[in-house]
């Protein structure tokens, strides 16, 4: 992902971590109570945040990006909870477009249309989109290396990651029962996976033409286990698959 400056948004600090000790010449600027971190990542100028949970504070991370930071465009990776078929614990979902599932203005607007845009789903950039899912082949695809050990692996009940590549959804609620989930893939047969910020990225984005690109590693099922050991699975699965995810993204290819 080339940009002049680019935006790297994690939902969780454990996920941040790895970013943060691969940073060069890292600035740390305090501003709407969070920490932006500018310096430079395998050789790209980037700004690191931590957003904190849900879409209020997803969308006011992404307008001082844009608006404070100068990012001119912005990538984000976190976790989510799997919809789809097949999506299972430990795959990767990367976002074509997003959805905010909870948003709901009838009967003025169609269901999940944002009032006054026309559009309930928002697409993430096209070109920035597919170098992620290489990077995320490269990475996780056939034949490469597991990334993390055997017991890991075991514990979680994990198998090799897939990679998917589809609609994502965004709510303002932590889907952890099998009647919401139910109800979710009912009304949005396509969904792969929901989470709590990416639709809010997306629509600021879309409001100021700045392209972004999305991953999340799926963390749960969004039923009633989905109170696994969060903690656990972020700093031993999720935030290995996403620092690698990123380095395959970003660092120049020799
Ligand atoms: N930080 C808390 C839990 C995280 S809340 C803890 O450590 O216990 C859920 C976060 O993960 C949100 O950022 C959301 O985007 C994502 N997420 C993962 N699974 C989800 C699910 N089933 N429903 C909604 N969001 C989910």
């Amino acid at each position: 992902m080339s940009a002049a400056c680019l935006g790297i948004v994690s939902a969780i600090a454990q996920e941040q971590q790895g970013l943060l000790e691969n940073l060069r010449q890292p600035r740390c600027v305090r501003h709407g109570s969070r920490d932006y971190t500018l310096g430079t990542l395998w050789g790209s100028d980037v700004v690191l945040v931590l957003c904190g949970i849900g879409k209020v504070a997803a969308a006011a991370t992404t307008t001082s990006l844009i608006v404070e930071f100068g990012c001119d465009a912005l990538l984000f990776t976190g976790v989510a909870g799997g919809l789809g078929d097949g999506v299972a614990v430990g795959d990767l979902v990367i976002a074509d477009s997003l959805l905010q599932h909870d948003l709901d203005a009838r009967p003025l607007y169609p269901q999940y249309e944002v009032p006054d845009t026309g559009k309930s789903r928002f697409a993430a950039d096209a070109a920035r989109t597919h170098a992620l899912h290489s990077a995320a082949l490269t990475v996780f695809g056939a034949g490469c290396p597991p990334l993390i050990d055997a017991a890991t692996q075991q514990s979680f009940g994990l198998h090799a990651p897939r990679v998917h590549r589809g609609l994502i959804v965004s709510g303002d609620q932590f889907i952890s029962t099998r009647t919401a989930s139910d109800a979710l893939r009912l009304c949005l047969p396509d969904a792969l996976a929901v989470e709590m910020e990416g639709a809010a990225v997306a629509q600021v984005c879309h409001d100021y033409g700045t392209p972004f690109a999305l991953a999340r590693t799926i963390s749960d099922r969004a039923d009633d286990t989905a109170h696994i050991d969060f903690g656990r699975f972020i700093h031993s699965v999720a935030s290995v698959y996403s620092l690698a995810l990123l380095q395959a993204l970003l660092m120049p290819k020799s």
